[in-house]
């Protein structure tokens, strides 16, 4: 289902009430579930990243190989992220930083170290605000924009790839992406780190359904991410699957 389709269906469905309407007496309600079945069709696509409703978004590799990728949200964080590079150099593991451009400031060190250690470091916003979903496009764009200038500053590289604030996804952030350029990505497996209280459940969480293909989604923002890492490396390693860097798992290039 995508936003199109959504539509033009509801467009057919409501020229159908109509119709009926003038030659037979058609009950109100029609009208009321039209308007609760389109909403609810829209709401879903926009707050469901791999739904494809809006826009095509990398959310999964299609491959045979048993290979996942680590995706970290919402740093850099001065304590955490540290602690996750030392933790990914010592098991020589590549990641992705979806780092939110506000937080930079100051962690000059931290980006460069990312880049040095060869991890891809991508775009979350600038901002990373609540009402990002409200902007219009040329201002979300503008945003977007504000973290490339701070990361090819550090860096000297443009990231290409892009994840939206909350992964809401809706017209405008379509038009932003394709204005920008960018390589959308999202997630297969969302750990839900953010708000994780125990260790072992997290573990679970991420492991249960981990199949070929994965982008994991967790936060270098969250000192319990930090703390389960090593373990969730030697987790995924045990089931046979290797960490791969999100550009060689999806064969496109992480910077412009
Ligand atoms: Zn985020």
């Amino acid at each position: 289902m995508t936003f199109r389709v959504t539509n033009i269906i509801a467009v057919v469905a409501l020229v159908l009430l109509i119709l009926a309407n003038v030659f037979v007496h058609a009950p109100w309600w029609g009208y009321v579930l039209l308007v609760l079945g389109y909403t609810g069709t829209v709401f879903w696509g926009c707050a469901t990243i791999s739904s494809d409703f809006f826009l095509p978004i990398v959310c999964s590799a299609n491959t045979n190989e048993q290979v996942v990728t680590l995706t970290f949200d919402d740093g850099p964080h001065p304590i955490h992220t540290t602690r996750i590079l030392d933790v990914l150099k010592s098991y020589e593991v590549r990641a992705t930083f979806f780092c939110i451009g506000k937080n930079i400031k100051g962690k000059d060190a931290i980006i460069s170290r990312m880049k040095e250690e060869g991890h891809i470091i991508a775009n979350h916003s600038y901002s990373h605000d609540f009402w990002f979903d409200m902007f219009n496009s040329t201002k979300m764009l503008g945003d977007m924009r504000h973290t490339d200038r701070e990361v090819l500053r550090i860096t000297g590289s443009i990231p290409k790839f892009f994840r939206p604030p909350y992964g809401v996804t809706n017209p405008n952030v379509r038009r932003a992406i394709s204005a920008g350029g960018y390589i959308p990505v999202g997630w297969s497996i969302r750990s839900m780190d953010t708000v994780a209280k125990d260790k072992g459940k997290l573990m679970a969480k991420v492991m249960g359904n981990i199949k070929n293909g994965d982008i994991i989604l967790l936060h270098d923002s969250m000192e319990i991410t930090a703390d389960i890492l090593p373990e969730l490396i030697d987790e995924i390693g045990k089931k046979g699957f290797r960490i791969i860097p999100l550009s060689k798992m999806i064969n496109v290039k992480p910077y412009v």
